[in-house]
């Protein structure tokens, strides 16, 4: 068929699968296991129907108002989308428009490829030292810019605020966007250094750490001169993308700080809790300071333990990849939650040390 020529063949992005059964623990996807903040559930039942007939604020002014005060930054710095996959997406698209190589770990979020296919972007991937850190001397090649996560996915392992410098510092002429989705369970963000530098772009998202993964928010933070391009890419693509409720609920996510310190406090006490019977279960893993462990078995293969999670309804993530197939990228759940994979990991690799 000729047509198919002149189609814009791409090979998307495979997201993490979102069963739904009863009794499943679902720790494949990052998402928060407490609810969002209170007022968020109350604002919701109150919400006013009526108001859906019109469209939204297309500059989401009450959000990136809060957003901007909770940063310390002025909203002229903020850009919002529905979730920082879309303020990933309309960044690719806006800055890296050079034709030259942009550059990113071999071992990272696997959607930056699917985009700069997307868009044509050529790109270079710099391979991960063996303790999965990021070679700062690898982003001094000449390059159309830079993405990588902090902390990194699916590793959870974080760079600090030196070695991001580093690479906004010998990248001047090109935009280096750090992607914080996992930052606030105990990484470092970037951003301080937008004081410094105008090229940088931070971004973060409520999918996670303010538990709203469903409502679909992210954001990103950035000079004013930035913010303003990606704005005009935007508006010409379409203009109403928060929708009102996202827009009225992610304001009164960011407001209620206490509820986030508390729940990101419990994920995080929970993660190293878990790190330790992983270790006495055989486990190693890098050191991650997000809300997820990217875990390997001494003796068992990874597909292996995968598969026999799944049939037992537990659901984490697995890919077949160059480097990664060994592993396992386990969300943090609640106590209970990872008491039970706890337990069933406990009989599976005593059961699998007694067959051989
Ligand atoms: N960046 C990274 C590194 C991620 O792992 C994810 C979650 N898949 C995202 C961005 C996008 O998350 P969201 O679109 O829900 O904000």
């Amino acid at each position: 068929m000729k047509w198919e020529d002149n189609v814009r063949k791409v090979v998307p992005y495979v997201a993490g699968e979102q069963p739904d059964k009863p009794n499943m623990i679902k720790l494949n996807t990052n998402e928060c296991p407490y609810p969002p903040a209170p007022g968020v559930a109350r604002l919701a039942a109150g919400m006013d129907c009526d108001a859906l007939r019109l469209y939204p604020n297309s500059d989401a002014t009450p959000l990136v108002e809060a957003l901007a005060e909770y940063y310390h930054v002025s909203p002229g710095q903020v850009f919002v989308g529905v979730g920082s996959d879309d303020v990933l997406s309309m960044a690719f698209l806006t800055f890296f428009n050079s034709g030259r190589p942009i550059l990113f770990p071999d071992v990272t979020y696997s959607f930056y490829d699917v985009w700069a296919d997307l868009y044509r972007i050529p790109y270079k991937t710099c391979p991960l030292d063996n303790n999965w850190h990021i070679c700062p001397e690898d982003y001094k090649q000449p390059n159309g810019g830079v993405i990588f996560p902090n902390p990194n996915a699916p590793t959870g392992v974080p760079e600090d605020l030196k070695t991001v410098e580093e690479i906004v510092a010998a990248n001047r002429d090109v935009v280096v966007i750090v992607d914080e989705a996992y930052v606030d369970f105990g990484g470092v963000s970037a951003l301080p250094l937008l004081e410094k530098y105008d090229n940088l772009l931070v971004v973060q998202t409520f999918s996670k750490s303010r538990a709203l993964a469903g409502l679909r928010i992210g954001f990103c933070i950035g000079s004013e001169k930035l913010i303003g391009y990606l704005n005009d890419v935007k508006f010409s693509f379409n203009s109403y993308t928060l929708n009102r409720p996202a827009q009225v609920l992610g304001v009164e996510a960011v407001r209620d700080q206490a509820y986030f310190k508390e729940t990101t406090a419990k994920i995080i006490a929970t993660r190293e809790r878990v790190k330790e019977e992983l270790k006495e279960l055989g486990f190693t893993f890098p050191e991650s300071k997000a809300n997820f462990i990217f875990a390997s078995h001494r003796s068992i293969s990874a597909k292996q333990i995968f598969q026999a999670l799944r049939d037992a309804d537990i659901y984490v993530r697995h890919w077949d990849k160059p480097r990664i197939s060994e592993y396992l990228r386990i969300t943090v759940g609640t106590d209970e939650q990872m008491d039970r994979l706890l337990t069933f990991l406990r009989d599976y690799v005593n059961c699998a040390a007694k067959d051989r």
